[in-house]
């Protein structure tokens, strides 16, 4: 039988894995933690009862993922849950950018900018024709060229062009909240992709919290892998390429610099070298808090809103990328709250509510943000800081301890400028080999990005496969691949 490894058990690293046990591989899991899901993972913290995500939290692209359509995961216990409201963006005058999951909803809400939000995001409703396109490889034939023009065009350019299409505060503010999940200064080209990404996807499928917890998306594929009769072993740390067992195919859920340390001289000189200069980005400092009764916010979109963004006009959220990305930490930092209890009130303890929010602050940075995320919030909600019961903070080394592939905190599995956005870690006609036969790199840090969509482990399984089957039919019988 075929067999597969795949090291890291991120939601990348799972759809590898059962995208390749799909095809009938033997598929054994190597999981450096205690415990699977990468940045998935959720628990009970601070608070008896109450549930927090420990990384991701919010999932336009999870539920819109072209591949994870395909798996049927609602059987393995994976439900999404919608709040009222998908996203708010409040202003210093109680006003808000209010994102639904209705193109017409919002565009009523901003005013003088709805007929220019409702052009921007028409490509919203053929959003199932061309998401294969944008959520893969961009250096490649697409299905729909024309449609992926049409959504594609505006992504090249940088979030602060777009930004100047909206004539009202709102309007620019949420749109530039949005971009600034690309954690890049929102002045450089193609800095718009990722915001258009979410927003589009969001007007598709709104942006939707699990149930029980973002770990259903990763238990879920675990389930499914144990049932096409695929392995996972926790607790083991790959850290030369002699600690895994002869196979098939290995792939690497991991930042491309631990690919190039545990393959070593196995790896072509210039691929080990593109993986070492692979760039990381600014870094995450997370706060989370046990809330009583919720948060007090002044705009009363905000108290229904699944997540809220931080940071003021969008003037504000620019300069703050600026800093953050040339090393220095803003007083008033842009911060991301998720509210997911309020679509999944599970996760309460009573009139207790977990607040999940992180600030971007600079790459490594060794400060401590934990008062600037809470004056964030009370910026726009008073009297939010005596409403906190308990709270538990992870800094930019603690998210490198917790998952090695967030090197200095770096949450999205490096920068995403226009060469790592658009190719990963090096510009080849298949990003995801690492130019040893049978090995692939299959994490975040490979195109399309960051995000628990599982696409980047669907491609890279996809290439490999294939690659597989061509190097059968040149040399049909010489059996496994034994560089491991
Ligand atoms: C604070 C935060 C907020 C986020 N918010 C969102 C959000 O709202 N929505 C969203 O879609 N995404 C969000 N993300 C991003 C999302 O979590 C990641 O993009 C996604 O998890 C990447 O998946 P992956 O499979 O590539 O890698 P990961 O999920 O990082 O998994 C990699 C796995 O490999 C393991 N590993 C590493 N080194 C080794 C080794 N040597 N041997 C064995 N195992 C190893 C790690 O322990 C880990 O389990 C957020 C992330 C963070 C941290």
């Amino acid at each position: 039988m075929t067999t597969a490894i795949v090291v890291g058990s991120g939601p990348n690293g799972l759809a590898a894995a059962t995208a390749l046990a799909r095809y009938g591989m033997d598929v054994t899991v190597f999981e450096a933690a205690d415990e699977i899901g990468g940045g998935t993972r959720s628990s009970e913290a601070i608070v008896p009862g109450l549930l927090h995500d420990h990384c991701s939290a919010v999932h336009p692209m999870a539920v819109g993922s072209p591949f994870l359509r395909t798996l049927g995961l609602e059987r393995y216990g994976l439900t999404w849950r919608w709040p009222e409201i998908d996203c708010v963006h409040p202003l210093d005058d109680g006003d808000a950018g209010v994102l639904h999951r209705s193109i017409e909803e919002t565009a009523e809400g901003l005013g003088s900018d709805a007929h220019r939000w409702r052009r921007l995001f028409r490509p919203a409703k053929s959003f199932d024709d061309w998401a294969a396109d944008i959520m893969g490889p961009l250096v490649r034939i697409p299905d729909h060229p024309l449609r992926l023009a049409r959504f594609g065009a505006p992504t090249a350019l940088p979030a602060s062009t777009l930004a100047r299409l909206f004539r009202t505060e709102k309007a620019r503010a949420l749109f530039g909240g949005a971009a600034a999940h690309a954690f890049r200064p929102l002045h450089l080209p193609m800095t718009s992709a990722i915001g258009l990404g979410i927003l589009t996807a969001g007007h598709r499928y709104g942006w939707p919290v699990a149930a029980g917890g973002s770990r259903a998306i990763t238990d879920a594929l675990a389930a499914l892998l144990a049932d096409l009769g695929g392995k996972i072993e926790t607790g083991v740390r790959v850290r030369k390429i002699t600690d895994l067992p002869p196979a098939d195919i290995v792939m690497f859920d991991l930042a491309p610099a631990a690919v190039a340390d545990i393959l070593g001289d196995r790896l072509p000189p210039r691929v080990a070298r593109a993986y070492r200069r692979f760039r990381h980005g600014p870094g995450a400092f997370k706060v989370d808090f046990a809330v009583e009764c919720g948060v007090p916010w002044t705009n009363p979109h905000a108290r229904e809103a699944g997540t809220v963004h931080l940071g003021g006009p969008y003037e504000e959220v620019a300069r703050t990328e600026r800093e953050v990305h040339a090393g220095r930490m803003p007083d008033r930092p842009f911060v991301l709250v998720g509210q997911q209890y309020l679509a999944d009130p599970g996760r309460s303890a009573g009139a207790v509510h977990p607040l999940w929010s992180y600030a971007h602050v600079p790459h490594g940075y060794t400060g401590d943000a934990t008062e600037a995320i809470i004056r964030q919030i009370e910026r726009f909600a008073p009297g939010f800081r005596d409403r906190v019961v308990g709270m538990a903070v992870r800094t930019t080394t603690e998210f490198a301890a917790y998952n090695p592939n967030y090197v200095g905190g770096d949450i999205v599995t490096g920068a995403k400028d226009i060469r790592q956005l658009v190719f990963g870690p090096r510009i080849a006609p298949n990003p995801y080999a690492t130019g040893v036969p049978g090995m692939y790199l299959c994490s975040a840090a490979t195109p399309p990005g960051p995000g628990a969509h599982g696409m980047c482990g669907a491609h890279a399984a996809r290439n490999a496969l294939r690659d597989l089957e061509r190097r059968r039919d040149r040399v049909p019988d010489r059996g496994r691949n034994t560089e491991g």
